[in-house]
């Protein structure tokens, strides 16, 4: 689970995450994604929080396991028992989970990128739940970074995207950004999509 935020223990700066989810569209048949999703067709991006140095912000990290891990995972379903990665299965049924985990499996095995920063895609960062994640806050003295954990209050509503675009960002089998779930209408199973892609930049 990711910390609420992060904040400096001197000034107490408090370092926000841009955006909490992140989901992939494998475009397996490099299709590219279309002006609306079904919601079947997107699979959460697991990811661990991590400090860009390119932003210097925290960002979610895409979190890829070696393909053994992947290959396991798989094992484990089909035995009919239920994994938390890279998706948690807990609450699909035998058939669904099977289905999810060989989507993600065969997207590991197809993977080349090694894993990014969701914020603008590159790989200049540091992961921040290892044993001694610190981050010097750079204007202070003393102060370091840390997580702040609090945890987020019950669901309620129609969930995101009904009153409101809910811009969850969609990337594509290699982590790169290509667009935004906007809107849902009520009870609809489809996204409406924004294209989008990362800040262009002179690096790398
Ligand atoms: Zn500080
Ligand atoms: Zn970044």
């Amino acid at each position: 689970m990711l910390p609420s935020h992060y904040a400096c223990t001197s000034c107490g700066e408090r370092f926000e995450f841009a955006h909490r989810e992140a989901v992939y569209y494998f475009n397996f048949d490099s299709a590219p994604i279309g002006s609306q999703v079904r919601g079947a067709d997107l699979f959460a991006v697991p990811v661990r929080p991590g400090w860009c140095k390119s932003c210097a912000t925290v960002c979610l990290v895409e979190d890829i396991a070696p393909v053994r891990a992947f290959a396991d995972a798989y094992g484990t379903v089909r035995a009919g028992r239920a994994v938390e990665y890279p998706s948690a299965t807990e609450f699909l049924d035998l058939q669904q989970a099977q289905d999810e985990i060989a989507t993600y499996l065969r997207w590991r095995l197809g993977r080349r990128h090694p894993p990014r920063a969701l914020c603008c895609g590159r790989t200049n960062y540091q992961l921040l739940d290892v044993a001694q994640p610190l981050i010097k806050h750079a204007e202070c003295d003393f102060g370091v970074v840390e997580p702040r954990l609090l945890f987020p209050g019950p669901h309620n509503g129609p969930g995101p995207g009904v009153y409101s675009p809910a811009n969850i960002r969609v990337y594509d089998s290699e982590g790169c950004l290509i667009g935004l779930l906007t809107w849902r209408p009520r009870n609809s199973e489809t996204w409406d999509v924004a294209l989008t892609e990362y800040p262009q930049t002179n690096e790398e």
